[in-house]
């Protein structure tokens, strides 16, 4: 049985230790750390250039988090109450239809 989930999706950046402007990325290089263990993944710098391993993560990574209801309305407050009603109008539209082909 297929379950649809509605997610939030987010970029997650490391942001450059030497120069605080850069994002480091992920070179597709990976060695193992001092413990013999952890990867070490090379990232560089994509403004200053530096080269920086990274232990056990590679950037920039995606992320998903399930929608919670409570975050749709934290994000209902934030929008103009005009944009809201056609938020409000899309989501209605969108539930009709869902409801009719069904
Ligand atoms: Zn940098």
């Amino acid at each position: 049985m297929e379950l649809k989930t509605k997610v939030q999706t987010y970029i997650i950046n490391y942001q450059c230790d030497k120069c605080k402007q850069g994002n480091m990325v992920f070179q597709g290089k990976a060695k193992k750390g001092i413990d013999n263990k952890t990867m070490m993944f090379q990232h560089r710098c994509n403004k200053c250039s530096v080269i920086q391993d990274i232990k056990g993560k590679q950037y920039p990574q995606m992320r998903y988090e399930k929608v919670e209801i409570k975050d749709v309305d934290k994000l209902l407050d934030n929008l103009h109450s005009e944009s809201k009603n056609l938020f409000f109008y899309s989501l209605t539209e969108d539930c009709r239809k869902s409801m009719e082909e069904e």
